[in-house]
């Protein structure tokens, strides 16, 4: 397994590998790539979903349709979190305005259940 680094949000620790300050990880390093995401299976928070699979030894598990009100998405730009549903439903980070990759988009299915 890659060596994990870490960092504290808020008092919250966030993996990945080569993490910085934003949460962007060796794998997603765009301008844009600031959120970090609460894992369901093991409830860590973790850069993006390479991040899991190079640093944990089980499958990743997705937020089903019924979780959209758990708080999985964490802006690294401000530390605060959102639930998935305000997620899905915006462009910017609801607290600070930080754009999010509109490219994630494309993996939503990776973390979450998708009807
Ligand atoms: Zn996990
Ligand atoms: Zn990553
Ligand atoms: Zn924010």
């Amino acid at each position: 397994m890659t060596p994990i680094s870490s960092i504290e949000v808020n008092g919250e620790p966030v993996f990945g590998v080569g993490i910085d300050a934003q949460t962007r990880c060796s794998h997603w390093r765009g301008r844009h790539d600031t959120i970090a995401l609460r894992m369901k299976c093991c409830e860590r928070w973790m850069a993006c979903f390479e991040c899991h699979r190079e640093c944990t030894d089980h499958p990743a598990e997705v937020w089903s349709i019924y979780e959209r009100d758990q708080r999985a998405v964490l802006c690294g730009s401000c530390g605060q979190t959102l639930t998935i549903s305000e997620y899905f439903n915006a462009f910017s980070c609801l607290h600070c305005g930080t754009r999010f990759n509109p490219g994630c988009a494309d993996h939503y299915q990776l973390y979450f259940e998708i009807e």
